[in-house]
C-alpha cells in the first residue's frame, strides 16, 4: 500500500538532491513520476528544481489553490513535492487521501520550522498526517545536529523579524542546532 512520507529538515540539507535522485530512481525502471515545487519559490527561475550538485528538473508548480487530484496523475508511480512547508492543510489531506484511496506514494521534502522557529502549517501537517517521517540530517557550525535555521541579511546579521515567506535564496539562512538558535550565535 502506497504511503504518504514527509523528509524533513533544516535549510541546505541537499532535500532537493535527495528528490530528483528518487525521480531517476523511478525513471530508470521505467516509470513516471509527477515532480512539484511551490510557485512562490522562484530561486531559479519558476517551475525548476535544483539541488546543490547543480542537477535542474522541470517541474510543475504548486500555489494554494492548486488542487492535487488522482485524475491528473494517471500513469504517475510517484509523486514528489519539494519546498512542502508551503502546502495548505487541505493540499496536505488531498495528497493523504491520493496515497490511500488511488495507491500513489507521495514524498513530500520541506521544513518543519521557519527562522523564528515556530511550524509552518503545512509541516505540521505533514508530521500529523504522514505515515513515513524522516529528518534529512545537517550540522550546525558547532558540531551538533542542526534542527533549526536562522535568516541574515546582506551583511551577515541575523534577522529576527519579517514575514514567514521570504523570495530570495538558501544564501540568506543557516541550519543551526537550537542552543545555537536561543544563545542567538
Ligand atoms: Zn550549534
Amino acid at each position: 500500500m502506497a504511503k504518504l512520507f514527509y523528509r524533513y529538515a533544516a535549510m541546505n540539507s541537499g532535500k532537493s538532491t535527495q528528490l530528483l535522485q528518487i525521480a531517476n530512481n523511478y525513471e530508470s525502471m521505467g516509470k513516471q513520476v509527477a515532480l512539484y515545487t511551490a510557485q512562490i519559490d522562484n530561486r531559479y527561475g519558476e517551475g525548476v528544481i535544483t539541488s546543490r550538485l547543480n542537477i535542474q528538473r522541470a517541474a510543475l508548480t504548486f500555489s494554494a489553490d492548486t488542487r492535487f487530484e488522482a485524475d491528473r496523475h494517471a500513469g504517475i508511480a510517484c509523486i514528489l513535492i519539494d519546498e512542502a512547508q508551503f502546502l495548505t492543510p487541505e493540499q496536505v489531506r488531498q495528497l493523504h487521501r491520493i496515497a490511500h484511496l488511488d495507491n500513489i506514494p507521495v514524498i513530500c521534502f520541506g521544513l518543519r520550522s521557519d527562522f523564528r522557529g515556530e511550524p509552518f502549517p503545512g509541516a505540521a501537517w505533514l508530521l500529523s498526517l504522514a505515515e513515513d517521517v524522516e529528518e534529512i540530517k545537517t550540522i550546525c557550525p558547532c558540531g551538533r545536529k542542526a534542527t533549526m535555521h536562522i535568516r541574515t541579511d546582506d551583511s551577515g546579521r541575523r534577522v529576527n523579524e519579517g514575514p514567514q515567506v521570504e523570495i530570495g535564496g538558501e544564501a540568506r539562512y543557516r541550519a543551526v542546532c537550537a542552543k545555537c538558535f536561543y544563545r542567538g550565535e
